[in-house]
């Protein structure tokens, strides 16, 4: 396998930290709760799962750490405007992302750590103070702490530029001159009349965590001091991830991250989407105009993770036709595959092709390639009747796969071992025209939840009340 690393801007060839090669670590930065996540994020959180599962697929023991920030500028603001505690405010935003998540078929990481948790704010404070203590931090005369960006030269190695080319941007705050150096950043923020009640005690005075310091800390805490993969949508390189090198690899004197993963913004019209520029969906509003959410994950792996993505309508009206045409061709081979004998001998079309692409840095557009040209191939078969049962059986096994890292697939691939026993009964039944036999065993399978339809091409099975896609 090989990926694109934004540490090195090469595709190198992956090889765990795992002495077995089995275990990967994966952090992935995940949603600020301080309102709906819009499509641009999932489209970084599809690209996660794809790689998530796709590990799985080729043997790899993955343990996913997803944070969740729930305390910052932003959550603040919003729960003190809607006049309830943060934690009433994040509340329904955390749910609602998880909802969401199901929606979009997402595989869950093992541990969702919020910022908030007690033992996660322990653990940055911690933090800090080994930082403080080594000379990488300062308390500042507002009684926040700042990280010492003149103590890691390597600043800058992920984004590709050297520390002295750092500039006072348009976020510097005004209160800035607190600060050392105007590229330093706050690890700790001194409580000031803004936060009401929100603030937790420290070493330092009452105030709370930087949202750097956050990702550091749980990574560290959950994952080790060194993970094989970090992932974010390219908006997180500068400065978020710059700074958890920096405080990370202070602490432990390690390299932090061995793999560094971006996925290209989404865009609108040309534009980031994004909630400050007012051009974002979220997956309810799509939802709601009566889009799927297995169509909207479609339209968002359609293109690899590092190339440029433009959301259009358009999109989804692809997304839709193409997967109306997966499920037409999950309906043939399955029913072509009733009473086939042993589906792993036979494979007369070249599936292999299908991980290849994905161990190609996740080449997910490459990877669709493939299954429609299957489906293509093996329609054509179907129609002249020239593709075998156990063909068709191992197409099906096949699907199963390809399902297990993309999740595109209908809800009828699943069917019950019981169901498809009774089916190849059928089957043989229908053979041997004892059509009473036949009823009868359609009666059960209905009994079971699944109603059969007998076309040219043989039994057609359909889950009955199937749950809206
Ligand atoms: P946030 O909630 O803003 O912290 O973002 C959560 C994740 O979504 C981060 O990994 C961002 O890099 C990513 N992200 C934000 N906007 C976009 C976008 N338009 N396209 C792709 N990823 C995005
Ligand atoms: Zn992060």
């Amino acid at each position: 396998m090989r990926f694109f690393n934004t540490l090195t801007r090469e595709i190198e060839e992956f090889v765990p930290l795992d002495p077995k090669g089995k275990q990967v670590s994966l952090y992935t930065c995940g949603p600020t709760v301080y309102n709906f996540a819009h499509i641009g994020n999932f489209r970084a959180y599809v690209f996660e799962d794809i790689l998530h599962r796709h590990l799985e697929f080729r043997g790899f023991r993955v343990r996913r750490v997803m944070n969740l920030t729930d305390v910052e500028d932003k959550t603040i603001r919003g729960c003190r405007q809607a006049g309830v505690s943060l934690s009433d405010f994040t509340k329904p935003f955390k749910e609602a992302f998880f909802q969401d998540l199901e929606r979009l078929r997402m595989k869950k990481a093992d541990v969702y750590p919020a910022a908030t948790d007690p033992e996660q704010i322990a653990r940055m404070i911690e933090m800090i103070s080994i930082l403080i203590k080594k000379g990488h931090a300062y308390l500042a005369e507002d009684q926040s702490v700042y990280f010492r960006l003149s103590t890691f030269p390597a600043y800058g190695k992920l984004a590709h530029f050297r520390l002295d080319e750092l500039r006072p941007s348009g976020r510097v705050k005004s209160d800035e001159y607190e600060k050392e150096n105007v590229g330093d950043f706050a690890l700790w923020k001194a409580w000031d009349e803004e936060d009401g009640l929100i603030f937790w005690d420290s070493p330092w005075g009452k105030g709370r965590p930087g949202w750097h310091i956050e990702c550091s800390a749980m990574s560290l805490g959950l994952l080790g001091p060194q993970i094989d993969i970090h992932c974010g949508g390219e908006d997180n390189i500068f400065p978020h991830h710059e700074a958890e090198i920096a405080q990370s690899e202070c602490v432990t004197g390690l390299p932090f991250v061995k793999l560094w993963m971006h996925c290209r913004h989404l865009l609108v019209d040309g534009r980031k989407m994004s909630k400050s520029e007012g051009n974002f969906f979220t997956l309810r509003d799509l939802m709601d105009k009566g889009w799927t959410g297995r169509e909207i994950r479609y339209a968002l792996s359609k293109i690899r993770y590092r190339e440029q993505l433009n959301f259009t309508i358009d999109g989804l009206v692809a997304a839709r036709n193409a997967l109306e045409r997966l499920d037409e061709w999950s309906r043939r081979i399955h029913a072509a595959a009733i009473g086939a004998a042993d589906p792993k001998s036979h494979s007369q079309l070249d599936t292999a092709a299908f991980g290849a692409a994905l161990d190609e840095d996740l080449n997910t557009s490459a990877a669709l390639g493939v299954l429609f040209d299957v489906i293509r191939d093996s329609n054509r078969l179907l129609d002249q009747n020239q593709l075998s049962p156990e063909n068709s059986a191992s197409l099906c096994g096949w699907l199963k796969e390809v399902n297990s890292v993309l999740c595109l697939g209908p809800d009828h691939e699943d069917v019950p071992q019981k169901v498809s026993e009774l089916l190849t009964q059928r089957e043989r039944a229908r053979a041997q025209k004892q059509w009473a036999q036949s009823d009868a065993l359609r009666d059960q399978i209905l009994a079971l939840g699944w109603m059969v339809k007998d076309t040219k091409e043989g039994q057609q099975l359909n889950k009955i009340n199937r749950e809206s896609k």
